[in-house]
């Protein structure tokens, strides 16, 4: 994995604090940890917690206990990105001014129900690479004076990318360089496709950044060089791609990394304690035991 020329190599980890680390986390950490060694680099640890409903301070403390555990350690302070929730406003703001970003109200029930309903006729919905349906709302095709009237009326609402308005800015192919590997072997320079994913969000009502707009604007910030993260993430690279060009960030080198699946041959969730890094050392396993599990 080459760094961008005279430029020394970034590197981060960046868990969301809503669950306990497990192997897969372990081996997305220990990569980036170890790469940044190898290459002269820093690494970076960042807490993806701008989910107050689903982040909490026991989850981070567990966090930080596992990574030192495993022998890591990462410059300070720790970037926390609920103490940055301006800068992402901000952000938003732009692309709300370019009109590029128009406000939903749909809650999450009426889309699941409008598609619901769609679907009983016997078609299929589309759906975004992780299988969420695309939004069903049509509050884009509003005017101004409507989307203003709307907002007034103080009904708690969404952002969301017009993505047909954001990829016609695009004045030159959007790519992106993947020294890993995606789903289905893709490596090298890899065509993003943004729109498989409609318009995403970019802020909801109650937390004022996704986790797309946030990530893209801490990597820039935070002046990543490196994305490396576990495939389940491979497809969001091209929001991610998308709101660079928009927002006029650099672009980093994106590294997609296997995933460790579990005896069920499914992803490995937080809430399955016996795969939690605590779990391992609670029974007794070495960080060198661990790292033989996954690397
Ligand atoms: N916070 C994300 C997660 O825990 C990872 C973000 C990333 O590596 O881009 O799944």
């Amino acid at each position: 994995m080459n760094a961008p020329l005279s430029q020394q190599p970034v590197f981060r980890f960046a868990p969301s604090p809503n669950g306990q680390l497990h192997l897969g986390h372990a081996l997305s950490a220990i990569l980036n940890y170890d790469m940044a060694r190898d290459l002269g680099g820093r690494f970076l640890l960042r807490t993806e917690d701008i989910d107050p409903a689903r982040s909490t301070p026991e989850f981070e403390a567990g966090i930080y206990t596992d990574l030192a555990w495993l022998g890591l350690s990462w410059e300070m302070p720790v970037r926390r990105q609920s103490e940055h929730l301006d800068l992402y406003r901000q952000a938003l703001g732009k692309l709300i001014d370019r009109g590029l970003a128009y406000p939903a109200f749909l809650t999450r029930g009426a889309i699941k129900a409008a598609v619901t309903d769609f679907e009983a006729r016997g078609k299929t919905w589309p759906r975004d690479p992780d299988g969420a349906p695309l939004y069903p709302g049509d509050e884009r095709r509003l005017s101004p004076a409507a989307q203003q009237r709307m907002l007034a009326g103080g009904k708690p609402h969404a952002w969301r990318l017009d993505m047909e308005k954001a990829i016609a800015e695009l004045d030159a192919p959007l790519t992106w360089q993947e020294t890993g590997e995606g789903p289905n072997g893709e490596t090298g320079t890899v065509t993003a496709d943004p729109a498989a994913w409609g318009d995403v969000v970019l802020s909801r009502s109650d937390a004022p950044s996704s986790y797309h707009l946030a990530v893209t604007l801490d990597d820039a910030l935070q002046g990543v060089t490196h994305v490396v993260r576990g495939r389940d993430l491979y497809h969001a690279t091209a929001v991610h791609r998308l709101l660079q060009r928009l927002l006029d960030l650099p672009e980093p080198v994106y590294r997609h990394h296997h995933l460790i699946l579990g005896p069920d041959g499914r992803k490995l969730s937080k809430s399955n304690r016996d795969t939690g890094i605590a779990a391992f050392r609670e029974a007794g396993k070495t960080p060198d035991d661990v790292r033989a599990m996954i690397l």
